[in-house]
């Protein structure tokens, strides 16, 4: 949960009042618009204060751009003089030393400049928020106190890196999904998210007080007495229930009927590696590397690749590291960097180990920043968005290549370096049999292979309903990619939101799951809730699990295999 000041994204739709101003108004009218600059500058002040980690310096540059915008006579003076000779209100004048500006930049010839009409609109919009502001109210003194909440329609994975380091205490979208990469993204930063609020810019005005429940997904505007000591009750839960839990960060996770269960950590950032130490983790079982290549002018060289991956791998303390090679497509890239073209239908495109393949270069730099840091302890090397065998021949190809080149230059690089693939495309579940050997270890991607099977967009709020792990075409999937990979002795996990979803612990486990990779921060309640699970009693339902046609039928094996499990404790 998080309580936060609305700060609403959405520059174009401020309500301008057009009405004429009368002489009489002009002075307070001017001093209205003096104080929203203030105020604007004095927040611009506030958020750079508050920078610090990788992109302090990036954004900052922004800021600083956006400040000096505010404090320039020729951007200003117009304004004022549009108010004191032309009659505007202060909104409509803003408005239209906007439309002035931008038509200037757009009709420049530099792309570069031309595109520096966001700018002007962006510290416009701060000044339209400042003059929105009414700091009479109690709600106001209390909403000034704290920290904001995004409003916005979408938000890029690439923008929450920077929104969490200056502050934001949440994001609330009017679009969006819960297994979106935002969402994801969102959970690790340890920013509670609400998406697909579909009304959310048109019910909550900037600055109004809102409480937000990134878990059931409420949204209060102007939360009452009782919904603040409702907060207030929440934030002492979480406390107790997070000390409870740290009771078992040190224990094995293990059935009730002793089967021992490998919880592995889903990792973005270096808060997700100390938790996953913290929790108890058996290693990182997925780290997605692509965030490493958001929001930036230019790729990151072998050297800063091999010392981010080697803090990792030195963070984990000796357990296993699995790096995800880089998955990004047009759906998640920063176009600029990676001069990606835009794609119609970015998930079927270019994407994940396509992407690899055709610019080898790219790969190469980064295998050889994974080899280098395998030196410093175990590390597996997983290929995203794999379709068929060859995908995988010339990966290996290419690590062989690295290796070998890497070692006669004289670096220490581990023996043996594992190559698995994610299942998340259907074909590479239903042709894993003739691709099993290639493979070193399998992790199977829920996210996306609920997306392709059931051709669904899981970044689409209007199909949230249909995107279904119960579908029974996933669970045979699910069910055939656990079997083919243990009958073929090589290691199977499962790390896609659903292995940390408890909704569907009992489930996998009856799948024949033994290895999870979830995000660390329910790695614990993961646990917890194995220990309760009778493995050997879970499994005897996996025939009929698979056998329902529907998911109301799905629903109902579920229902018995809670009540057994009810009955036998
Ligand atoms: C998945 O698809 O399940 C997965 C873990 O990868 P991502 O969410 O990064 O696509
Ligand atoms: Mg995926």
């Amino acid at each position: 949960m998080a309580l936060g000041r609305a700060r609403l994204e959405r520059p174009s739709r401020y309500l301008v009042d057009e009405r004429p101003l009368p002489a009489a108004e002009i002075d307070d009218e001017i001093e209205r618009l003096r104080r929203a600059i203030e105020l604007a500058r004095e927040e611009l002040g506030v958020l750079r204060d508050r920078l610090h980690g990788s992109m302090a310096r990036e954004v900052a540059e922004f800021i600083d751009a956006h400040s000096l915008m505010l404090a320039d006579r020729e951007l200003t003076s117009g304004i004022y003089d549009l108010i004191r000779q032309g009659g505007y209100r202060a909104s409509a004048a803003l408005k239209l030393q906007r439309d002035r500006l931008v038509a200037v930049f757009e009709a420049m010839d530099d792309p570069y400049l031309r595109s520096r009409k966001e700018d002007v609109e962006q510290v416009i919009a701060r000044v339209q928020a400042g003059l929105q502001r009414d700091s009479s109210s109690e709600e106001r003194k209390l909403a000034s106190r704290i920290g904001e909440i995004l409003v916005s329609d979408t938000v890029a994975p690439a923008e929450l890196v920077p929104l969490a380091e200056a502050g934001v205490l949440g994001v609330v979208l009017s679009s969006g999904s819960r297994v979106s990469h935002g969402a994801i993204l969102a959970r690790s930063l340890h920013l509670p998210m609400v998406v697909a609020a579909h009304d959310a810019l048109g019910a909550i005005a900037e600055n109004d007080l809102i409480l937000i429940n990134g878990d059931s997904g409420e949204v209060i505007v102007h939360p009452s007495s009782a919904d603040l000591a409702r907060f207030r009750a929440w934030q002492r839960d979480s406390l107790q229930r997070s000390r409870q839990l740290a009771l078992l960060a040190e224990r094995d996770t293990r059935t009730r009927d002793g089967v021992e269960i490998a919880l592995w950590a889903n990792a973005e950032s270096a808060a997700d590696v100390a938790l996953a130490r913290a929790s108890g983790a058996v290693g990182i079982g997925l780290y997605r590397t692509e965030f490493l290549f958001l929001q930036r002018r230019e790729l990151p060289d072998e050297d800063e690749q091999f010392l981010a991956y080697r803090t990792l791998v030195l963070g984990m303390g000796g357990l296993p590291v699995t790096i995800r090679t880089l998955d990004l497509g047009a759906d998640k890239a920063d176009n600029s960097v990676l001069m990606l073209d835009p794609e119609d239908n970015p998930a079927l495109g270019v994407r994940g180990v396509r992407l690899s393949l055709r610019h080898p270069q790219l790969m190469r730099t980064q295998l050889r920043a994974i080899l280098r840091a395998s030196a410093y302890g175990p590390v597996r090397i997983l290929v995203p968005m794999v379709c068929a065998s060859e995908e995988m021949t010339q990966m290996r190809a290419l690590l062989r290549e690295c290796a070998r080149d890497l070692r006669s230059a004289g670096h220490e690089i581990a023996e043996h370096v594992e190559l698995g693939a994610m299942i998340e495309v259907p074909a590479a579940a239903i042709a894993l049999p003739g691709m099993i050997r290639q493979l070193d270890f399998v992790a199977i991607g829920t996210n996306d292979l609920v997306q392709y099977t059931l051709a669904i967009d899981r970044n689409n709020d209007h199909l949230a309903d249909l995107y279904d792990p119960l579908h029974p075409a996933v669970l045979r999937l699910l069910a055939q990619t656990i079997t083919i990979a243990q009958r073929a002795r090589k290691p199977v996990s499962l790390c896609g939101e659903m292995a940390g979803d408890r909704r569907y612990t009992a489930l996998l486990l009856a799948l024949g799951l033994t290895d999870f990779s979830m995000h660390p921060g329910v790695l614990l309640e993961v646990r917890e809730l194995i220990a309760t699970l009778d493995r050997g009693a879970l499994r005897k339902h996996a025939a009929a699990l698979l056998r329902a046609p529907t998911r109301a039928r799905i629903e109902a094996v579920l229902a018995r295999m809670a009540a057994s499990a009810a009955t036998s404790a």
